[in-house]
C-alpha cells in the first residue's frame, strides 16, 4: 500500500468551445489566442506568414547582402517565425485557468463575451505542463470534475 500524506490533484477551468475535437487528454494542445490549428491538432499555422513559410525578401543583414549559410544570395526570403515551415509547434496542455473567476477574467481581459452556445465549461483534475504565450496556465486533463454552462461559470465567480 502506498502510504503517506495525500497528494492534492489541482483542479483547472476551460472554455471548450462547441465543434472543436474532443475535451480529451491526446487533443490537449495549445496555440495563442486565434491561431488555427492544422488538421492532427499539434501544430498551428504561422501568422507571421500565413502558413506559406515565405516572407517578402529582404536583404541579409549579418552579410549585408553578399551571401552566406544562413540565406542564399543576401537575400531572405524565408519566414523566421516559422523557419519557412508555415506552421508552429503547439504547446503540450489546455488552456485554463486555475479558477472560476480566472476564466472570467480571462474572457473580459480578450474583450469577449461567450455565450452558453458557445462552448462548454469544463472543471477537471489535470497535470500542469507550463504558462501558455498568454500567461495563462496549460494543463493536460486526467479527469473531468464537472462541466458548466458559461452562465453557471458567471454565478460561481461572483459568488466566490
Ligand atoms: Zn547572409
Ligand atoms: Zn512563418
Amino acid at each position: 500500500m502506498h502510504s503517506g500524506y495525500m497528494q492534492t490533484p489541482e483542479t483547472f477551468y476551460r472554455l471548450h468551445h462547441t465543434g472543436a475535437p474532443a475535451f480529451t487528454a491526446d487533443n490537449a494542445w495549445s496555440a495563442p489566442w486565434g491561431s488555427s490549428f492544422t488538421d492532427d491538432g499539434s501544430s498551428y499555422t504561422c501568422v507571421a506568414c500565413d502558413g506559406t513559410g515565405e516572407q517578402t525578401p529582404e536583404i541579409h543583414e549579418s552579410c549585408d547582402g553578399q551571401g552566406c549559410h544562413h540565406c542564399d544570395d543576401g537575400m531572405i526570403t524565408e519566414c523566421a517565425d516559422c523557419d519557412g515551415d508555415g506552421t508552429l509547434d503547439c504547446e503540450r496542455g489546455y488552456s485554463c485557468t486555475w479558477d472560476a473567476a480566472g476564466l472570467v477574467a480571462y474572457f473580459k481581459q480578450q474583450h469577449a463575451t461567450p455565450t452558453d452556445d458557445m462552448g462548454t465549461i469544463y472543471v477537471f483534475e489535470g497535470e500542469w505542463t507550463g504558462d501558455g504565450a498568454d500567461g495563462d496556465p496549460l494543463a493536460v486533463p486526467t479527469k473531468v470534475i464537472e462541466t458548466l454552462t458559461w452562465s453557471e461559470l458567471v454565478a460561481r465567480a461572483e459568488s466566490a
